[in-house]
C-alpha cells in the first residue's frame, strides 16, 4: 500500500486541499466574509455562492457575487469550477433587479496584476442604478 506523506495528513483536514491554498483560505478577507467572521451586507446566500454590498461602492448598485470556496481569480477557474460560476452569472440579473437595476447593469471580474484585481478571491461585481455607467474603459486607459 502507498505510504502516506506527513503532508497528506495535513491536506486531509481540508480534503485535498494543498498547504498554501488553506493558508490563502486563513487569510483571505472574502473568506473570512463566506465564514461570518468579518460582517457584511448580504444581498444573497446559498450553500456555494455569497452576494454582499462592495465596501466602496462606484455606483449606487454595487454588490459583489462570489464562490464560498476560495478560488483566487478567474485565471485560477477549472471546469469543475462551471457550475458555481455558472449559477454566480445566472442569478445576476435577478439580483440586480431586486437591488434596484432594472434596466441593466454591468458585471465585472477583474482577474490578476492585469485585470487589477485587488481582493485575490474570485468575485464579479454587479455595478448598475437608475442612470447609465460610464463608459466600460477610459478612451486611454494606461
Ligand atoms: P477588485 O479590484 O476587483 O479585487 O475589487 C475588490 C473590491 O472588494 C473593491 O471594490 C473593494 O471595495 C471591495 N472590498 C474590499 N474589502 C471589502 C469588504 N470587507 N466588504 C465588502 N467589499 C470589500
Ligand atoms: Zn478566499
Amino acid at each position: 500500500m502507498k505510504k502516506r506523506r506527513d503532508t497528506d495528513k495535513a491536506h486531509a483536514a481540508v480534503g485535498d486541499m494543498p498547504a498554501h491554498k488553506d493558508q490563502a483560505m486563513t487569510d483571505c478577507i472574502f473568506c473570512k466574509i463566506a465564514r461570518g467572521e468579518i460582517p457584511a451586507k448580504k444581498v444573497y446566500e446559498d450553500d456555494e455562492i455569497l452576494g454582499f454590498h462592495d465596501i466602496n461602492p462606484q455606483a449606487s448598485v454595487h454588490f459583489m457575487l462570489i464562490p464560498k470556496k476560495h478560488i483566487a481569480s478567474l485565471a485560477d477557474a477549472g471546469v469543475d469550477d462551471a457550475p458555481v460560476l455558472g449559477r454566480m452569472l445566472a442569478m445576476s440579473g435577478r439580483l440586480a433587479r431586486e437591488q434596484g437595476s432594472a434596466e441593466g447593469f454591468r458585471a465585472i471580474i477583474n482577474t490578476g496584476r492585469i485585470g487589477r484585481q485587488d481582493v485575490m478571491h474570485l468575485h464579479m461585481h454587479i455595478i448598475g442604478g437608475a442612470q447609465p455607467l460610464g463608459r466600460m474603459l477610459p478612451a486611454s486607459h494606461g
